[in-house]
């Protein structure tokens, strides 16, 4: 007993000593604790996602039409803003901007996409913009909550999906006039024609391919700047998407993001057959994947606790439904496989706020991981639900249709699978 008491008394120094350095030091410290911003962040989007988004949510998907007054709410309440999105993104952790996405997706997708897609515009301005491109542009593509107005970002195309170097899209320097003429049609674009900023990405020198491209912001109302066709959609549907056309689009210099000096810098390496730095459209990528990641989450999560309330209360053979293992050990799996997904996300939130380079892809593993979680539980959300859940009644058939865009937009499962593999053995894996 003696003894015990002795190193017990050691332990306790130890650890206070340990408590003490660590308190002292600089060295980040481990932990999963949310602390207060985080917690009261996650409960504000929540409350949010609750009471707002979720009641509207089968309206606007049945409608197909982007829900403006659920975006002026969010925007009188600080939420559709740049301000709350610089606040999520200045969380030093990296947490806040996944927490507040799956919080708002957990309330419904197609609403949270018509609230976030903006961000995507914004994270290439602030991504590759200088200082007063952001001060300029960024306000505009959320104008005020009197007066909202949408970003979108245009990268894909219709023959330059998976492969941007496919991109067709030209940007052309008219030097005399110091303008920039766009020519090309932008394809799937979330907010496309509606918004009221556009970033585009284009290319400056086709011969390069995707190390020859360059993001421009358009500025609202610009001639040659049109709405194609709106597509109808399988999920996500109170997002709007469309075509986007651009017919001697003409920009001021000022528009090219990051600025013409930086440009030919950039293209002049990579005529010198050195590495560029950085691709205009891989980079907004890459920054917004775990984010992405996060949506995905939030539907799932959504779904999962749809169904683990619906078995619990549903009975069939005389007992509920989740008293048949098979019912039961879906709904651990599908708890099981939403946690994995949610450490990867964070794992890769936390390392690019801390700007660790992904060197196993972990911003792709990370919306990877999630879209194909939502798929899978959203799918098995159905089946718990059997009949009804394959029914409008029930909101687990919206969240499945809802999900399936996780596998494909931001980079399809396969070439998140592409770039792991490639980051992973060094082999230009095809
Ligand atoms: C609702 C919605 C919103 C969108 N929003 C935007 C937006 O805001 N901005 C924007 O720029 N784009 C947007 N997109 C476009 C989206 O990013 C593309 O659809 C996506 O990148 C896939 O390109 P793709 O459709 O051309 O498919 P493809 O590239 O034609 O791929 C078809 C299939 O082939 C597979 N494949 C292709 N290449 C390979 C390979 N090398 N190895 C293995 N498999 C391969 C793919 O994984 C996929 O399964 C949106 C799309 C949708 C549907």
């Amino acid at each position: 007993m003696a003894d015990s008491s002795v190193a017990d008394v050691d332990a306790q120094a130890l650890l206070d000593e340990a408590n003490s350095t660590s308190s002292d030091s600089t060295e980040p410290k481990f932990s999963l604790e949310l602390n207060q911003d985080q917690k009261d962040i996650k409960e504000w989007v929540h409350g949010f996602a609750a009471n707002v988004v979720r009641p509207a949510a089968e309206e606007w998907d049945e409608r197909e039409e982007t829900p403006w007054p659920v975006i002026e709410e969010a925007a009188k309440i600080g939420l559709y803003s740049f301000e709350a999105v610089g606040q999520f993104w200045a969380d030093e952790t990296g947490l806040t901007l996944p927490i507040a996405n799956e919080e708002l997706f957990w309330g419904d997708a197609g609403i949270g996409m018509a609230i976030m897609g903006t961000t995507l515009a914004v994270a290439a301005i602030f991504g590759q913009g200088t200082p007063e491109q952001m001060g300029e542009w960024i306000p505009q593509c959320y104008g005020t909550p009197d007066d909202v107005k949408l970003g979108a970002f245009c990268a894909s195309e219709p023959d330059a999906g998976s492969d941007v170097s496919g991109i067709r899209t030209s940007a052309k320097y008219d030097e005399a006039k110091d303008e920039w003429v766009l020519n090309g049609q932008k394809a799937w674009a979330t907010n496309g024609g509606i918004a009221n900023v556009h970033v585009v990405i284009a290319s400056v020198d086709r011969e390069l391919g995707s190390r020859g491209h360059a993001a421009f912001v358009i500025p609202p109302n610009t001639k040659g700047c049109e709405q194609g066709a709106k597509v109808k959609k399988h999920g996500l549907r109170a997002s709007h998407t469309a075509d986007v056309h651009l017919d001697d689009c003409r920009v001021p210099g000022s528009c090219l993001l990051g600025g013409k000096e930086k440009l030919d810098e950039r293209l002049a390496r990579v005529r010198e057959g050195k590495k560029a730095k950085s691709q205009a459209a891989m980079q907004t990528f890459e920054a917004s994947r775990p984010t992405v990641g996060a949506q995905a989450l939030g539907i799932a999560r959504a779904a999962y606790e749809y169904a683990l309330d619906y078995a619990k209360e549903r009975e069939q053979f005389g007992r509920k439904i989740v008293e048949n293992q098979s019912i039961a050990f879906d709904l651990a799996n599908m708890k099981l496989e939403i946690d994995a997904a949610r450490l990867l996300v964070w794992r890769a939130a936390w390392m690019g706020r801390q700007g660790h380079k992904f060197e196993n892809a972990e911003g792709s593993m990370s919306k990877l991981k999630a879209g194909e979680v939502a798929v899978w539980v959203t799918e098995r959300a159905i089946q718990i639900l059997g009949g009804n859940g394959y029914t409008r009644e029930f909101p687990v058939e919206r969240m499945h249709r809802d999900s399936k865009i996780y596998t494909i937009f931001e980079g399809t499962s396969e070439i998140q699978q592409l770039v792991i593999s490639r980051a992973i053995s060094g082999f230009h894996i095809k």
